[in-house]
């Protein structure tokens, strides 16, 4: 089902009575000029909770994450942080704040840890206490055996993590990260994706951007899909599954694939059918009810030899295409 205004839909899952949300944004809009970047969007994020904020190049992420940075003024609607308004009280919401911009910049003939203490003093932490929160933050970013290291050096992977070890300096409630995995490759994107698990472990709320939906499905509690300024479906990522009604197709060749296995297989949690190709399976998976993982999971416990195990990508294309189809239905 599409949602019931796909142009602009409010948040589908309010935030309990009494939690002030740690993010709260209603009816944002901004304009650069004549261009209108961010067209009337409104979000709550409840404590601790990861928002996965996802669209194309251009659909208004970076602006509205600016925005709740307090580093674009010229808006209107409200942007608060804890219920402290992002306009008339940058400074206070700065402090609860840690911003990870979508490009690192260039620090030449700085290591790590002058970079560190750099942006420590910055966050006016005690100077007493620099020490000990740095190694902290090296140590929660796996870091510490490049505290010595140059770091336009550091591959791009590690520059983001230390970017990611930055923001964490002065303990801030909520992280709002720009594209943090972009650009990496798998194993630093695993990496990124272990650290911010950890860092929800710690209670952290978190706001990251993204212009691929499977990036962070598995790591949001809820999510947006912004584009061209407007948000076009909101919610859990089982909301946005069936709001889109996206099915994941994964191919697998397996050792035997028998009628019998492949009547297992369908009997799978999340298996919504399969279809026998020549040299493979092809298996339609409802990822709101299982993820590839347990898929896999499933397919070695029924002790068939796995050759091989292809999920196909599930792109922005597919979802827009998905939602375009809604809204014209
Ligand atoms: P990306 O993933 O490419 O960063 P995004 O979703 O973060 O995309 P924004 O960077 O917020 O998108 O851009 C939204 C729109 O505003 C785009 O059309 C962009 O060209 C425009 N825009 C962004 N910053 C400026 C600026 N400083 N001046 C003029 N136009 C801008």
């Amino acid at each position: 089902m599409p949602p019931d205004d796909p142009t602009n839909p409010k948040p589908t899952e309010p935030v309990p009575a009494g939690v002030v949300p740690v993010v709260s944004i209603e009816n944002l809009h901004v304009h650069y000029g004549a261009i209108h970047a961010v067209r009337g969007i409104s979000i709550e994020i409840p404590p601790g909770e990861v928002y996965g904020f996802i669209g194309p190049n251009g659909a208004g992420k970076s602006t509205t994450i600016k925005v709740l940075s307090t580093l674009i003024g010229h808006f209107t609607g409200t942007a608060k942080i804890n219920g402290i308004d992002v306009a008339r009280r940058p400074q206070e919401v700065r402090e609860q704040i840690g911003y990870m911009p979508d490009f690192f910049g260039v620090y030449e003939d700085l290591n790590v840890r002058e970079y560190l203490h750099f942006f420590a003093a910055a966050y006016r932490i005690p100077r007493k206490q620099r020490k000990t929160v740095i190694d902290d933050v090296l140590e929660l970013t796996d870091l510490t055996h490049k505290i010595g290291d140059q770091v336009d050096s550091l591959s791009r992977g590690m520059k983001q993590r230390l970017a990611l070890a930055r923001v964490l300096l002065h303990d801030p409630q909520l992280l709002l990260l720009d594209e943090p995995a972009s650009g990496l490759d798998p194993r630093a994107r695993i990496e990124v994706r272990e650290l911010l698990k950890a860092l929800t472990e710690m209670g952290k709320t978190i706001l990251i951007s993204s212009h691929i939906l499977h990036e962070l499905a598995h790591l949001c509690t809820r999510i947006g899909i912004i584009e061209t300024g407007e948000m076009v479906a909101q919610g859990s990522l089982q909301d946005i599954y069936r709001q889109l009604q996206l099915m994941r197709i994964v191919h697998v060749q397996l050792t035997e694939s028998d009628d019998g296995v492949v009547d297992q297989v369908r009997k799978i949690k999340g298996v919504a059918d399969v279809e026998q190709q020549v040299d493979r399976l092809a298996i339609q998976l409802r990822e709101d009810h299982a993820a590839v993982e347990e898929l896999h999971e499933a397919l070695v416990k029924l002790g068939v030899k796995i050759h091989m195990f292809q999920p196909e990508a599930m792109d922005m294309e597919t979802a827009f295409m998905k939602l375009t189809e809604g809204k014209t239905a």
